[in-house]
């Protein structure tokens, strides 16, 4: 009789550098990967729809690369807590193992999953894999978590290095008979009606094959020039791993240990390190998403939704061309350069006092690297009511920043080239205005 070994994956969609991948095959039985897609579970957010584009295509390429090596991926849906102990009782496992999450409700599951698991008497282990450090490892000299980011990655760089990554194993001897398992179609994660994809098909290629080969070629070619030229949004100069970092197809100790002995590479390293506070401020505040980590904010006098608004924002049509050529960018490929995020968020919050929480929302269905940190995190940050957020009097001129980081207009013509030109709003007014409401949360107790 065997005993096999079950691998939940989760955002860790790949082979290289997986500790729960590599703990099952070390134990000797056979391996049996599971995937579940959990859109019950109470406090699990569902994925947005370029999320779920995103995740078809790697679960594809993982199964594909486990069958290469003998494995196969079992696929099932249905609250995680549950469906994995019918799994475990389907095919008789002996151990469960998976890499470590960090938001409130998927450590709740987990930890209640595991303590149930042990009590069965099976072996349960989880791993540190797509954080380089443990949120409980970086804690201030009085022994709290930090709210300012240059002190914390302070900290992280004093810490023992980040571990060696692993190598990809050569053979994943799975079972005699492969456990029923969904058909990943059935799950519908594709748009159908209409297909909105074809954008996002040109633009990106998912799996774990092409997140290698995009950090081989973004070392190789861009990382000289990343510092001098990661803010114009034309360059194509930053490494484009975000949705591969979010799905974790190529892990950030792999990144950070090819990274790091490269000349000038510390710029984008302390990059790597923006991800890691975000997920460690999600750690320590799992209500990053609903909630202003300022408190104070809650104060805002965020004036009734004008929908209209919202909409032009949504659809690039504001008459401001950076503003226009983000979310079109956005809407295209499901991807938005870093400085250009910062730019139509500060507008949507400061010009047109639209609530953050609803412009977190749309990038969250919109984004292929939607990441339940990053995100609401930087939308925070943009607002003034996050960790170690831009103060909310800077108000980023979308004029400005576009002469500044665009000065030739590339991205602009080629993002919103047939945009409107008349803006819907008057950036000067609507500053004064937004100004005069944080006044407000200036008084607030
Ligand atoms: P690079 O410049 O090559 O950076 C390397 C990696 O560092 C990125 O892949 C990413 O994992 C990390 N990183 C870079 N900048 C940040 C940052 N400011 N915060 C946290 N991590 C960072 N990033 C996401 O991954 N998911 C999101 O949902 C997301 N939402 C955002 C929303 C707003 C309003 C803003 C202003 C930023 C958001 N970002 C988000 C951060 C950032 O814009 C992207 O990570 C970056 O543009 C991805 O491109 P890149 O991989 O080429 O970045």
């Amino acid at each position: 009789m065997t005993s096999p070994s079950l691998v939940w994956f989760r955002d860790d969609l790949r082979l290289a550098d997986n500790p729960a991948l590599r703990a099952a095959i070390d134990r000797g039985e056979p391996v049996i990967a599971l995937y579940v897609l959990d859109e019950e579970s109470p406090g699990i957010r569902p994925l947005g729809g370029a999320a779920r584009w995103w995740l078809h295509h790697s679960l594809a390429s993982l199964d594909e690369r486990l069958r290469e090596r003998g494995g196969a991926l079992v696929l099932r849906r249905g609250a995680a807590g549950h469906v994995v102990r019918e799994a475990v009782a389907d095919v008789g496992a002996g151990a469960v193992f998976w890499n470590r999450r960090y938001g409130g409700a998927e450590r709740e599951i987990d930890s209640s999953l595991k303590s149930a698991l042990r009590a069965e008497g099976l072996e349960v282990a989880s791993f540190a894999a797509s954080l380089l450090h443990e949120p409980r490892t970086v804690t201030t000299g009085s022994g709290t978590h930090y709210s300012v980011f240059t002190p914390f990655w302070r900290a992280c760089l004093a810490l023992p290095a980040p571990r060696a990554p692993l190598p990809e194993p050569r053979t994943v001897d799975g079972p005699d008979h492969v456990p029923a398992s969904d058909a990943l179609d059935d799950w519908d994660l594709l748009p159908t009606r209409p297909d909105w994809a074809g954008g996002l098909r040109d633009t990106w290629e998912p799996g774990e094959p092409a997140a290698r080969r995009r950090l081989t070629e973004f070392l190789a070619h861009d990382l000289p020039s990343y510092d001098r030229a990661r803010d114009e949004p034309a360059a194509g100069a930053t490494s484009l791993l975000s949705p591969r970092l979010r799905w974790g197809e190529i892990s950030p100790f792999t990144v950070w240990h090819e990274a790091v002995g490269v000349d000038g590479a510390g710029g984008f390293l302390s990059e790597l390190g923006w991800r890691e506070f975000a997920w460690h401020t999600l750690y320590h505040s799992p209500d990053l998403a609903t909630r202003n980590l300022r408190r104070e904010f809650d104060a805002f006098p965020w004036p009734p939704l004008d929908p209209a608004h919202l909409e032009a924002w949504q659809h690039g049509e504001t008459g401001v061309p950076l503003v226009d050529a983000g979310m079109r960018e956005l809407w295209h490929t499901g991807y938005m350069h870093n400085r250009v995020r910062m730019v139509v968020a500060s507008f949507l919050v400061k010009n047109l006092l639209i609530d953050w929480r609803l412009g977190e929302e749309w990038f969250w269905d919109t984004l292929v690297d939607a990441d339940e940190a990053n995100n609401p995190f930087n939308w925070q940050w943009v607002a003034g009511s996050g960790a170690d957020a831009a103060p909310y009097f800077r108000v980023f001129n979308p004029e400005l920043q576009a002469k500044k980081f665009d000065p030739q207009g590339l991205y602009i013509s080629q993002w919103a080239s047939e945009a409107p030109t008349e803006p819907i709003v008057d950036l000067g007014e609507t500053r004064k205005a937004a100004l005069a409401a944080y006044d407000e949360v200036k008084r607030a107790p």
